[in-house]
């Protein structure tokens, strides 16, 4: 069993900005992350640009230089790479934390390969992992997803796109433009209000244009193998189809949480607790950090407001540190 002083579990760009202000600190620190660096990024849509500027997606106060002032995916993960790399972070890769346990002097951390003791422990686990599902037959065919990538693949395909944010419209926009027949089916009776100002443009002209085509007031009922049923206002509609890009949204792994003994609010965000000031939770030595911080509200947090986490918790710990 390895002893640290501190625990980080997740290596988003949160997590890592904590390891950046731990090893600042001189504590004795590890991330254990269950996938590749930064493997939020790495699996969001390949072609997909941040919504924030460069300058916002720094950690550790080390510049992120982009030649566009908002950057693509693929720079964002070559700049936390190479700030990991640079500052030799201590992480630990494709380890998935299993449980975390008081053991009186911190935490008992399993993963799936090890076991770890830490004095404190941060939860940076994100949001990215768990998909709100539609709960309607056939979504659990091949045909669907939750986690679109690629446009390219769903050229001369019919191909139907549930939701109205961002992620639904990029899907949208891009499989378009890849020559994809592509329906939206949007509950409301608009594209979502949160939607980047300079995409609505471009998505509500191709409506008006009836290239792309979009049910409001509409929801999926059932998913064929060839075909969906779509309830319309004007009553149940059944339309050709060959792939289905859910783009519902995500939420964090709130039983994990709770299992690890982090009060939920019973509200329905469902916001676990934690004190603002330090983000430390009801658990004493145990710290939320990022987006897993907002609950079920997913549109809280961002790496720009959230990175600041960091450096709450490793002054928390050093001031306790100091005290003992
Ligand atoms: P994440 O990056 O999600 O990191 C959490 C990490 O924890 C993951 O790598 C995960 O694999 C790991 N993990 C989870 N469970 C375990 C476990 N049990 N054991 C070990 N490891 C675990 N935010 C912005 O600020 N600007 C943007 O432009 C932006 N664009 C976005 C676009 C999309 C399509 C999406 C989905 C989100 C976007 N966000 C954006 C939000 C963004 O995801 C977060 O801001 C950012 O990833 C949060 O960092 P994080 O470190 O809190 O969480």
């Amino acid at each position: 069993t390895s002893t640290y002083d501190l625990l980080i579990i997740g290596g988003g760009p949160i997590g890592l900005a904590t390891a950046l202000a731990a090893q600042k600190a001189g504590l004795r620190y590890v991330v254990i992350e269950k996938g590749t660096l930064v493997n939020s990024l790495y699996n969001y849509p390949v072609h997909m640009t941040f919504f924030s500027t460069s300058e916002r997606l720094e950690i550790g106060g080390i510049p992120f230089v982009s030649i566009n002032r908002r950057p693509t995916r693929l720079e964002a993960m070559e700049y936390y790479r190479r700030v990991a790399n640079s500052h030799q972070l201590n992480v630990h890769l494709f380890e998935t934390v299993e449980k975390v346990l008081p053991n009186g002097n911190g935490y008992t951390v399993k993963t799936g390969k090890a076991t770890y003791n830490a004095a404190d422990v941060v939860i940076a686990t994100g949001f990215f992992d768990i998909e709100n599902r539609l709960d309607i037959p056939g979504e659990d065919l091949p045909k669907v997803t939750h986690y679109y990538k690629d446009p390219h693949y769903y050229t001369m395909q019919n191909v139907v796109v549930v939701g109205a944010n961002n992620s639904s419209v990029d899907a949208a926009l891009e499989t378009f433009r890849k020559g994809a027949n592509v329906t939206m089916v949007i509950r409301g009776n608009e594209i979502g209000k949160r939607v980047k100002y300079w995409v609505r443009p471009d998505m509500e002209n191709r409506i008006k244009e009836g290239s792309i085509k979009v049910y409001y007031n509409s929801h999926l009922t059932a998913i064929h193998a060839h075909s969906v049923d779509i309830q319309t206002p004007d009553g149940l509609v059944t339309i050709p189809n060959d792939y289905v890009l859910a783009m519902t949204g995500y939420r964090p792994d709130l039983p994990f949480l709770a299992e690890t003994g982090i009060e939920i609010a019973p509200t329905a965000n469902q916001c676990p607790t934690y004190n603002p000031e330090t983000m430390e939770t009801n658990l004493p030595h145990l710290y939320l950090a990022g987006v897993v911080c907002g609950g079920l509200d997913t549109h809280v947090w961002f790496i720009e407001n959230s990175r600041e986490h960091a450096d709450k918790i490793v002054a928390k710990i050093m001031k306790d540190r100091a005290k003992d």
